[in-house]
């Protein structure tokens, strides 16, 4: 029977819930438990695949091809194995599958109400997800705030399963101590009034992690353990860190672990083991030369502030093969915008050790990437290409050196005479159909390499999986696309040096360029940034970062 931890958080978003969340889960996976988890959104959108990223983050896809929210991934790279669709969660999703329930007489003709049939469909995916995972523990993380009107059924959901099986479920807060600056002290009022709420939603939290800029002191452990009637051992210190990859060793040193397990009468399995966590801090805190990575993309800007969520995955990814080779990445955000108002910027490219373009939709900044791709090619920089990326450099390729100079994707340009990136025929009746929620090419599809590439070889020499066959490589990666290179130009541009080093063996459609006279050029057609994980760094980005060095 597996044990259910809920996440909630309190005071304020974004302090670290889904970090948290995967912390809690990469400490008990420490001890041998097998552990899945949730993401519960909030809002309506069945997924997140219809998301500005500027509003909400990056749009992370699963193996089977869901649009999720971005701590999906953070609950790949902690817990080391997939999640799937089934994992992910919304007020869409739940509304829709009872709706779906009754017009199909699925509730036998009972009036279907918000109370309790929603909540119960909560509690069934829940549970699902804990059946087909096998898993010791789900961590299922309450997206939002308590006190907030929209995840209150959520939260009812939590206290009925509670109300269930009351010693299969512990409830964790994730709060929020300020230290305003006019008091120069740390604050636990907003806590308190952040567990008096979830109370009213009947529910009293086992454990409180308190989250601050420095660690919370003895005094006010007390006091939150006094007034939230919390005891004082599960009065968790969650301070600011360097790298996210230090908070499961933080937990632990606060005994997380061991609470845990003792509320659920439980012993650890087999003996602890965070070595590997231990020795990647290790490593991301010794490396002290820096690798330079400019990342070209159009999603930076809110208000008067510059946020990189959207491309959390790729950041990771930097960062796994940064310091697997024991670099300090150093990330710029460049506007492509910028680029196309002012052509001769581009030349700030130099600067840089390798450049990467990452994925994107839509007109803007276009030709300001195109001059990026054009910079790289031409002055040896190391250059990456995702999704668009990839795009965007077979379009520079057909414009600058085969001489098709109106070349260009469909995408942006419907009416092309030479449309080099074409739409693919399935996603045109889409389109057509403004059919757009999780229509895209998504999720997982094979890509079988070409042997002597600088692809192939690194693949080869990484543990990635792969199926290796009379020394054919096929790998899988993940996609979110409706764009392709349009393969009557395969021969044009192959003719003049492009190289096309990874194809899917179904359908013929390119998955991967590279020019092989470059330190590193290439461009994927899927999402790479996807599948890196902290302690096993994405072959591709192993490989860029390598030649960013030479
Ligand atoms: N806009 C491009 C397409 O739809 C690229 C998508 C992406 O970068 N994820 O094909």
């Amino acid at each position: 029977m597996a044990k259910f931890i809920f996440v909630a958080g309190g005071v304020m978003s974004g302090i670290g819930k889904g970090v948290a969340t995967s912390s809690i889960g990469a400490i008990l996976k420490s001890r041998n438990f097998n552990v899945t988890a949730i993401k519960i959104d909030q809002y309506i959108n069945v997924d997140a695949g219809t998301l500005n990223p500027v509003e909400h983050g990056e749009v992370f896809v699963t193996e089977d091809g869901a649009e999720c929210d971005q701590d999906v991934g953070n609950y790949e790279r902690f817990l080391d194995r997939d999640i799937y669709s089934a994992n992910y969660i919304t007020t869409g999703r739940v509304y829709q599958a009872v709706i779906n329930r009754e017009r199909n007489l699925g509730y036998g003709g009972k009036t279907v109400e918000v109370v309790p049939h929603i909540p119960e469909e909560v509690i069934r995916r829940i549970t699902q997800v804990a059946k087909e995972s096998k898993a010791d523990f789900v961590m299922i993380e309450i997206g939002g705030t308590v006190g907030e009107y929209q995840n209150i059924l959520f939260l009812e959901a939590a206290r009925m399963m509670r109300l269930r099986r009351p010693k299969d479920i512990l409830f964790v807060l994730v709060s929020y101590l300020p230290i305003p600056k006019m008091i120069g002290e740390m604050k636990t009022k907003p806590t308190q009034y952040a567990v008096r709420t979830l109370n009213s939603a009947g529910i009293q939290p086992d454990i409180i992690l308190a989250r601050a800029e420095v660690p919370i002191d003895e005094p006010r452990k007390r006091k939150i353990s006094v007034a939230c009637s919390v005891s004082r051992e599960d009065v968790i210190s969650a301070p600011d860190v360097e790298s996210i990859y230090e908070v499961p060793i933080n937990f632990e040193e606060e005994n997380l672990g061991n609470r845990i397990l003792s509320k659920f009468k439980m012993r650890s399995r087999g003996r602890r083991d965070l070595s590997q966590w231990k020795s990647l801090v290790k490593t991301i805190k010794g490396a002290n030369s820096a690798v330079k990575i400019g990342v070209v993309g159009k999603y930076f800007e809110t208000g008067d502030f510059v946020l990189s969520d959207s491309y959390l995955s790729v950041i990771e990814a930097i960062k796994h093969a940064a310091w697997a080779h024991n670099r300090k990445p150093d990330i710029t955000w460049l506007n492509s915008d910028h680029y196309e108002k002012f052509p001769r910027a581009v030349s700030e490219l130099k600067n840089y050790d390798g450049i990467i373009v990452p994925g994107g939709f839509g007109a803007r900044g276009v030709e300001g990437k195109i001059l990026t791709a054009k910079f790289c090619r031409e002055n040896n920089i190391p250059y990456l290409g995702l999704c668009y990326g990839m795009q965007i450099a077979t379009i520079e390729f057909a414009r600058n050196v085969c001489g098709i100079k109106d070349a260009h994707s469909t995408e942006v340009k419907q009416k092309t005479p030479h449309p080099v990136i074409d739409i693919l025929p399935e996603q045109k009746t889409n389109l057509q159909r403004k059919d757009f929620g999780a229509t895209m090419r998504l999720g997982t599809y094979p890509c079988k390499l070409k042997a002597g590439t600088a692809a192939f070889r690194a693949y080869k020499n990484s543990d990635f999986k792969k199926e290796v066959k009379n020394g054919d490589i096929v790998i899988s990666e993940r996609h979110r696309h409706r764009y392709e290179l349009n393969n009557e130009y395969k021969k044009t541009l192959e003719d003049k040096g492009l190289v096309m080093s990874g194809v899917n063996p179904d359908r013929d459609l390119v998955e991967i360029i590279e020019l092989p006279k470059h330190k590193f050029y290439l461009g994927t057609q899927f999402h790479p940034e996807f599948k890196s994980r902290p302690l096993r760094p994405h072959p591709l980005f192993s490989a860029f970062v390598k030649a960013c060095l030479l």
